[in-house]
């Protein structure tokens, strides 16, 4: 017998939801554009842009208890590293390769994660879960999203505006051109949206806060400024007045399985 058996450990899959409370952390490890990782002078020889990201803080504790060799980070979407993700989170799983232990005390790591991200990242939920899990997560990435966005005017703003703003962006198509700032590395192409409801309030002259309920993989800064007439119809462009984006925060991840929410 020359053949040597061959082990198979699959791997072990826990499922949660993320909340992110600050705007400087990435969904996932971003290497280092300098090093791509290997460590260099500009990143500080961590070979990372950013020194946490919620992939990190939630997934170390996981993998030192379950004694794995690396983990996968797997979530419905991504938010902007500057948005908050809110609300009861987004749906992720974590995928452990090769764990030497797996029946693990989610509860104990849920609380250890959360202590050590304290203020940054908080997970919830956390359940064994499945392959195939992993599989529905990434189609329901076009799933409901809700988003709150602060947004600055040039000119001032009146509450007909805003109406008409409500009016003309509920129930419509929106026509995205791939925006400027991430057309170095998605295709050129035209994507098309669905708003089910916006909902705007006046904040002060020239701010409002839009709450907007869309299809996911909406662009929510580009829906506001217009990014140069690639997305139509825009605020910038029913308002005739130049509108910027401030602060951005994903209110809710809606999944299949939960009902219709409405903005509140
Ligand atoms: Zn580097």
């Amino acid at each position: 017998f020359t053949e040597k058996a061959r082990v198979q450990v699959n791997p072990l899959f826990v499922a949660g939801r993320y909340r992110k409370l600050v705007r400087d952390i990435p969904q996932s490890k971003w290497f280092c554009s300098s090093c791509r990782g290997r460590g260099c002078e500009k990143c500080g020889g961590t070979g990372k842009m950013y020194p946490e990201s919620v992939e990190e803080l939630a997934s170390k504790p996981l993998l030192e208890a379950a004694e794995g060799e690396k983990t996968l980070f797997h979530a419905s979407g991504r938010e902007d590293i500057d948005a908050r993700m809110l609300g009861s989170g987004r749906p992720f799983v974590i995928e452990i390769s090769k764990p030497r232990k797996r029946f693990l005390n989610l509860k104990n790591l849920e609380a250890a994660v959360n202590a050590n991200a304290e203020g940054k990242v908080e997970v919830s939920g956390l359940r064994f879960s499945s392959k195939d899990f992993v599989r529905r997560l990434k189609k329901g990435e076009s799933a409901q999203k809700e988003y709150r966005v602060l947004i600055d005017f040039e000119s001032e703003i009146s509450e007909d505006e805003l109406r008409l703003l409500e009016e003309n962006l509920s129930g419509i198509l929106i026509k995205q051109q791939t925006p400027l700032r991430v057309l170095h590395r998605r295709a050129d192409l035209i994507r098309e949206k669905y708003i089910y409801e916006v909902k705007v309030n006046k904040v002060s002259l020239r701010r409002a806060e839009m709450k907007i309920r869309c299809q996911g993989g909406l662009y929510v800064k580009e829906l506001v400024s217009g990014d140069e007439g690639r997305t139509k119809p825009s605020v910038s462009e029913l308002l005739e007045n130049r509108a910027k984006p401030l602060k951005l925060d994903v209110l809710n991840v809606i999944m299949d399985e939960q009902s219709k929410v409405k903005c509140r």
